[in-house]
C-alpha cells in the first residue's frame, strides 16, 4: 500500500511512469490517459500511454495521441516500458482480465500500481486507489486526483483539460446521464476556464463520421433492429460478414446501441456483433435496470448498471437466443 503523501513524495521527482487502460479503449480511457499523460509529462516525468488494443479514429485527434504505444502492435516496447517503470497508472477499468495479456504483465512488475477508476467491484491489484462508482467518468477522478489529492489545480493546461473534457463527455452522454451531477457541470466549467472548447471537443467526436460508418447505422436500423415489446427490449444483431461489407473499424459500431435504446417505451438494448474471436455484447439500459447484471451472470462481462458489455463463445444465433431466453427472468422488471 502506498499513502498520499508517499506518492506525492514519489511524484516529486522525475519518475518512468506508464499509463494504461481497457481493452478497445472508449473516449473515457483515452481522455483520461492523455490528461493524466500530459499532467505528468509537464511535470517532468517519463510516461508512456500503453493502451491493450487499438481504438477508435475519432479519438486520434486527442493531444499527445501519437505518443501512445499499442501493445498488440508493440509486445517488446511496451513491456520493456512496463519492467522500467516504477508507477503505474491504471484507468478506467478495475480487473487485469479487461487488458487482456497486458494485464499478467503488470500484475508481474513490481512498480507501484495506482487504480482511477468508477467501475463496480475492484480487483485487489492496486497500491493507491481513486475508486468511486458515482463518478460520471474515470476523466472526473483524475480531474479530482490532480486538483484534490495532488493540489496541483494551478497545473491544468489546455491539453490536460481538452482530454478531461472528452473522457467526461463521453462517458456522461454530453453531461445528460443522471451521472452528470452540478459538480461535474462545475468541473467541465472549470476544464472551459482552462482551455477546453467544448464545441470543437463534440464536434470532433461526433460528427467526424466516415460515409461507410453512417451508411452501416443506417442498414442497422432499417433492417437489423429487432423490437421485442413483450419485454420492452431492442436487439441489433451483427454478422461478420455485414462487417466485412460495409468495411467497418474500430469505432465504427460505437453508440449504435444507443439508438435501439431511444425508442419509446424500450428499457433494454442489446447490440450483438460478431468479432474475429467471438460474439461480444453490449447492453444498455434505462432507470434501474441492472443491464451489469445480466453481462456478470451470464456473458462473463459487467460494467454499469446503464451500460454493460460481455462476450460469449457461442455462435451468433446462439448467443442472441441465449440473451432472448434470459429475458423472461427479467420480465417483471422489464416491463415496470
Ligand atoms: P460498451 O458496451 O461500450 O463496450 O461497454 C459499456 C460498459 O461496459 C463500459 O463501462 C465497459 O467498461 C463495460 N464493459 C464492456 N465490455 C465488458 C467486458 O467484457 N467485461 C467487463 N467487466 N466490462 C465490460
Ligand atoms: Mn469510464
Amino acid at each position: 500500500m502506498l499513502s498520499l503523501s508517499e506518492l506525492k513524495s514519489l511524484l516529486a521527482t522525475p519518475q518512468k511512469i506508464v499509463i494504461t487502460t481497457h481493452h478497445k479503449p472508449d473516449g473515457d480511457a483515452m481522455g483520461s490517459s492523455l490528461g493524466l499523460y500530459a499532467y505528468l509529462i509537464q511535470k517532468g516525468h517519463h510516461v508512456k500511454v500503453i493502451t491493450p488494443t487499438d481504438y477508435p479514429y475519432f479519438l486520434h485527434w486527442l493531444p499527445n495521441n501519437s505518443d501512445v504505444i499499442i501493445y498488440t502492435e508493440q509486445k517488446e516496447q511496451s513491456e520493456l516500458h512496463v519492467a522500467e517503470a516504477s508507477l503505474i497508472f491504471c484507468l478506467d477499468f478495475n480487473t487485469l482480465s479487461r487488458i487482456n495479456e497486458l494485464g499478467e504483465v503488470i500484475r508481474g512488475s513490481e512498480a507501484y500500481k495506482i487504480m482511477i477508476d468508477h467501475h463496480l467491484e475492484p480487483e485487489d491489484f492496486d497500491d493507491y486507489r481513486c475508486w468511486n462508482i458515482n463518478a460520471c467518468a474515470a476523466a472526473q477522478l483524475v480531474y479530482e486526483f490532480i486538483v484534490h489529492e495532488l493540489e496541483d489545480g494551478a497545473f491544468m493546461s489546455k491539453d490536460i483539460a481538452t482530454c478531461l473534457y472528452t473522457g467526461i463527455m463521453t462517458d456522461s452522454g454530453s453531461f445528460r446521464f443522471p451521472s452528470a451531477t452540478s459538480e461535474v457541470y462545475r468541473i467541465g466549467a472549470d476544464l472551459i476556464d482552462a482551455g477546453a472548447e467544448h464545441w470543437r471537443i463534440h464536434q470532433l467526436v461526433y460528427d467526424n463520421a466516415t460515409e461507410n460508418r453512417l451508411r452501416f447505422l443506417g442498414h442497422c436500423l432499417t433492417n437489423k433492429l429487432e423490437i421485442l415489446r413483450e419485454f420492452n427490449t431492442a436487439i441489433i444483431t451483427v454478422t461478420a460478414e455485414e462487417l466485412k461489407k460495409y468495411n467497418i473499424v474500430t469505432g465504427d459500431t460505437e453508440g449504435i446501441v444507443n439508438y435501439a435504446l431511444s425508442v419509446n417505451g424500450i428499457r433494454l438494448a442489446a447490440f450483438i456483433i460478431e468479432r474475429t474471436d467471438r460474439v461480444k455484447l453490449s447492453l444498455r439500459s434505462t432507470g434501474d435496470f441492472p443491464a451489469n447484471e445480466i453481462c456478470k451472470k451470464y456473458f462473463n462481462g459487467g460494467g454499469h448498471r446503464n451500460a454493460a458489455g460481455g462476450a460469449s463463445d457461442e455462435s451468433l444465433t446462439d448467443t442472441v437466443e441465449k440473451f432472448k431466453s434470459i429475458l423472461t427472468e427479467y420480465k417483471t422488471q422489464l416491463l415496470q
